[in-house]
């Protein structure tokens, strides 16, 4: 089988790339090879109840199928160049502006409209923060919530289903360079296209790795986040979320100088474990439904090392501290502020005796004895700074989920049309190593389409 485009992966970069070519070029004979399932059968298995922990699905649902890693995320389309990625180092500034706000665009059209566009400018936290030793980044910030971003996955399918293959449970093998272009072996068939578009996120990074490595294309390594996601009563950042919904914070630490940033805000949402390759972590989701808001806030506060010579391995890094925090608490770990800074590990009595109420079920224990000093001393000065733009942040009863750690693909070697050395072979998304967020993976899809549409 033959196809002038042949897309490896169905989440937002693969989706993005898709809907563009066919919109550019509808003649385009274009198929998408996806490892994970139709958006309508992912399903995890974990329910509380009868499973309660990760089973090990053949494909995970949470991180594979139509929609990628973004389907069941809380849809925050983050519209700048200050984080989610180095998009702009390749194709510049404006440009990647104006493709966040193209994808912005199309997802108001599938079902987004209505939801609300959060924005820095002109915010008077800018200079609060500034007094305070704080830097709250510009951005703004689409707000989808989990429900509305499935329903723009739904009607983007729909729209795209008739103009475009959809190979699902198919997981792509091996890429070959040809005398015209490339062949894609999956299990048992071989197809051949012109073009090449890799977009298979932070679930494909192992097998992007090999293909980098058969086809002679560099790489280097990328850094690793790790920190604590932090839980308040949401009337302690209300007056920061109601009018920014999520507030990029940075804090530099007097003691060591090291960044301590807030990363994925969710106000009156929900703590929850996840799994990545049989390590537990901590997240945070929030919901548009007012129904399922909950009455805390919680986001992360993420220390980066990233790690270069000798020891490479800065995601190794991240996973054996995660394991450590795992294998002292059997999954997540909880403590009270109060408790972290007076040196004693929390217990269930202290938990349910204080003003926070739980939003995920983890165990009380110690993180001073899973995170290194460097982290954890930097993430005590932030939440003092914070507690001077929102007090109440320091409060004894706060709660510390650990581990958080955010990986990230290697950085694959590519040129300004985001191109390989071989012609016609793109890598994009998160698999490249050079985005990290929602908008910043769809906008590299649509930038790819429109450089192949010519
Ligand atoms: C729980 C969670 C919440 C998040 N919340 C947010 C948020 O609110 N805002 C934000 O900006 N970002 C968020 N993110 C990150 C965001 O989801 C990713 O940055 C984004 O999905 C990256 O898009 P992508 O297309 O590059 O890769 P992915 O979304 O990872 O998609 C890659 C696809 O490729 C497929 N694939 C992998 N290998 C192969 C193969 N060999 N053959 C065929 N298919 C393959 C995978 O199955 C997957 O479906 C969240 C992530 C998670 C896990």
């Amino acid at each position: 089988m033959h196809y002038d485009v042949i897309i490896i992966g169905a989440g937002p970069g693969g989706i993005f790339s898709a809907f563009e070519l066919q919109k550019l070029a509808p003649d385009l004979k274009i198929a998408v090879f996806e490892a994970g399932h139709p958006l309508e059968k992912r399903r995890c298995p974990i329910d509380g109840d009868k499973i309660k922990r990760c089973i090990g699905c053949k494909s995970c649902s949470i991180m594979s199928g139509f929609g990628g890693a973004g389907a069941f995320s809380d849809g925050k389309y983050n519209i700048t160049n200050n984080f989610g990625g180095t998009l702009h180092e390749h194709i510049g500034k404006d440009k990647a502006l104006q493709l966040m706000k193209y994808v912005d665009e199309i997802n108001m059209r599938f079902g987004g409209e209505g939801t609300k566009l959060f924005s820095t400018a002109g915010t008077k936290f800018k200079t609060i923060c500034i007094q305070n030793k704080l830097n709250l980044l510009d951005a703004s910030v689409r707000h989808l919530g989990t429900d509305i971003n499935y329903i723009v996955l739904q009607n983007l399918y729909n729209h795209l289903k008739e103009k475009v293959e959809f190979y699902f449970d198919t997981p792509v093998r091996h890429v070959a360079k040809t005398d015209s272009g490339y062949t894609v072996t999956c299990d048992g068939e071989t197809y051949s296209c012109e073009k090449c578009i890799i977009s298979v996120g932070r679930s494909g990074s192992k097998w992007m790795e090999s293909v980098c490595n058969e086809m002679g294309i560099s790489t280097k390594s990328n850094r690793v986040d790790i920190g604590v996601r932090v839980e308040i009563p949401a009337v302690v950042f209300a007056h920061l979320t109601d009018e920014l919904y999520e507030s990029k914070i940075v804090y530099r630490t007097e003691k060591f100088e090291d960044n301590v940033r807030t990363f994925c805000m969710n106000p009156n949402g929900i703590v929850v474990g996840e799994n990545t390759n049989g390590i537990v972590t901590v997240n945070g989701h929030s919901y548009e439904d007012s129904a399922l808001k909950t009455e805390n806030t919680n986001f992360a506060l993420l220390v980066s090392k990233h790690f270069s010579e000798p020891f490479k391995d800065s995601n190794g890094y991240g996973e054996s501290i995660a394991r450590l925090s795992n294998m002292l608490g059997g999954g997540v770990i909880v403590q009270r502020f109060g408790d972290l800074v007076r040196g004693r590990r929390s217990n269930e009595k202290r938990i349910e005796e204080g003003l926070v109420r739980p939003t995920f079920s983890a165990t009380p224990g110690d993180l001073s004895l899973v995170l290194p000093k460097r982290v954890l001393d930097g993430i005590i000065e932030m939440i003092y700074a914070l507690d001077r733009i929102a007090p109440g942040t320091a409060n004894d009863d706060t709660l510390l989920y650990g581990v958080e750690v955010k990986f990230y693909n290697m950085e694959v070697d590519l040129d300004d049309k985001l191109e390989t050395a071989h012609k016609g072979l793109y890598i994009i998304g998160d698999g490249s190593g050079i985005t990290h967020s929602l908008s910043h993976a769809s906008a590299s899809g649509v930038f790819v389409a429109r450089e192949i549409a010519g």
